[in-house]
């Protein structure tokens, strides 16, 4: 990096920290700076590094070259239709990066004294009652970062509202279709998970439930919309003997595009949901972040929410910490802020009708594609789906293709393949999610690509088996690159 003259105190410590003016270090050099604390004195001579740091010399054209060639390689949403099940790979609008990114949101500190970030208070006070009405909830927490923590601080809820109660209980019932990180939370809580066995049509089982529901069990987990993308219609039965041995409802509310604006989680009987805003709420996700999976809870389980809390004073906002039933804090400072005000920025934009409209055309799409597909492969789902639709290779066995070639194929007509053999209760599933933004025409050329694959399945079937063909490269051994990855930095 050149030398800014006249620069700023943080550049001339930093310069001397490592140090860069050193005669024998490649590259830019900066002139010799002065400064009334230089580090090196204080340290011990033999702990002094002798050579400046080894880092890569380039122009801002070759890295800009070899950043945009690397996402050349990159399938994006941006790029073309994602139709990752589960995931809820949509187009978020751009409008939501520029928000993020104003000054007065992404250049505040979170020591800053909060009289001076007032804006960035509000914002989040607004933003938890918006999500609250979307879900039915009275009180919400925007800390937790992913759907999965959100998981982990709502079942930790339910242990301290337990506990307070003189008895934490001790196992947490699950069904089988249940998303894998339900069982994860609630292990991590402490908790043995129940099991029980979703019925012929894939859909919770009151009677099930009612069979393992003690005072022992502190609670039910339900992902609703479930994994194979129905709507758990017997949910409010099943809340009902759940509250009636004192246990509580949790629903895994993270594809919240196939509800919003049409039924809300907390009139169906839920005490704690979590949202996945990096799905539902518009902010791009991927390669493992950042995101924020915030927490909704009922007014009696309040007292327990995670700490700080923000609070409407007046015409002030303020946080306070004063919640001596709370779980504690659960991340530092104020969340993954950045995704909260993408959140606020779509849910502004959008408004009820519009949050309603995106939950109407995700379903819109996912039955469409049904529709198309479903006489060209075995379909999984017993009744109409909500925003994902799921297909097998039933079909196609007889050929001798599987699930996993026909999604590598799809890459060679230009598509990301969906999710693939989840959920586990279906084999060789593939769970295809289009979302709302996807227009007719994307899910058209999605259908055509599929059925072509399926004619190649009976005439060609090699052709689908060797896939992908014209990819940058072709099949991998996928428990090779696991095992024995080659990650190369340096030649
Ligand atoms: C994605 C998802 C999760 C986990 O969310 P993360 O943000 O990846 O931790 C949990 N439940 C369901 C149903 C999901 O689709």
């Amino acid at each position: 990096m050149p030398a800014t003259p006249g620069g700023t105190g943080l550049i001339l410590e930093e310069a001397t920290l490592f140090d860069l003016s050193r005669p024998g270090r490649k590259g830019a050099s900066l002139p010799a700076v002065s400064t009334s604390f230089n580090v090196s004195k204080h340290l011990p001579a033999d702990l002094l590094n002798t050579d400046g740091p080894n880092l890569p010399e380039l122009s801002e054209p070759e890295v800009n070259r070899h950043f945009v060639r690397l996402s050349t390689w990159n399938y994006n949403k941006d790029a073309g239709f994602f139709p990752l099940g589960s995931c809820t790979m949509k187009y978020n609008p751009k409008v939501n990066e520029w928000s993020a990114r104003l000054p007065g949101f992404a250049a505040s500190h979170p020591y800053q004294p909060l009289e001076t970030v007032q804006g960035n208070l509000e914002l989040l006070y607004n933003l938890e009652k918006f999500l609250g009405e979307v879900g039915g909830m009275e009180c919400v927490t925007l800390w937790p970062n992913a759907g999965a923590h959100g998981e982990l601080t709502g079942i930790q809820i339910m242990r301290s509202y337990h506990l307070a109660k003189g008895n934490a209980r001790k196992s947490i019932i699950i069904p089988d279709s249940a998303h894998g990180t339900n069982p994860a939370s609630t292990a991590l809580c402490g908790y043995s998970v129940i099991q029980v066995k979703s019925n012929e049509k894939g859909h919770l089982d009151p009677e099930a439930v009612a069979k393992v529901m003690t005072e022992d069990v502190a609670g039910i987990m339900v992902t609703n919309p479930s994994t194979l993308g129905l709507f758990e219609t017997h949910l409010p039965e099943v809340a009902e003997i759940v509250h009636a041995k004192g246990g509580l409802v949790y629903c895994d509310g993270a594809n919240l595009n196939a509800l919003m604006g049409v039924a809300k989680l907390g009139h169906c009987g839920a005490d704690i949901m979590h949202y996945n805003l990096h799905k539902t709420f518009s902010t791009p996700h991927g390669g493992g972040g950042p995101g924020a999976g915030p927490v909704g809870v009922k007014k009696h389980l309040e007292p327990f929410l995670p700490v700080p809390r923000v609070v409407k004073d007046g015409d002030n906002y303020t946080i306070t910490e004063d919640c001596p039933q709370s779980v504690g804090r659960v991340r530092a400072f104020f969340g993954n802020f950045g995704v909260l005000v993408r959140a606020y920025t779509y849910i502004r934009e959008l408004g009820a009708d519009g949050l309603k409209l995106a939950t109407q055309m995700a379903v819109l799409n996912s039955n469409y594609i049904l529709a198309k597909l479903k006489d060209d492969y075995q379909p999984a789902q017993k009744e109409r789906p909500l925003h994902e639709c799921i297909l097998t290779d039933k079909k196609q066995q007889e050929f001798g293709v599987k699930t996993l070639d026909i999604a590598k194929r799809l890459m060679d007509y230009g598509f990301h393949p969906p999710t693939v053999y989840f959920p586990l209760i279906v084999p060789g599933a593939m769970m295809i999610e289009p979302t709302e933004t996807e227009s007719k025409e994307a899910c058209d050329q999605f259908i055509t690509a599929m059925k072509e694959i399926a004619r190649e399945c009976e005439a060609t079937p090699e052709k689908v088996k060797s896939a992908p063909h014209r990819t940058f490269r072709r099949r991998l051994d996928e428990a090779k690159a696991v095992k024995e990855p080659k990650l190369i930095w340096k030649k």
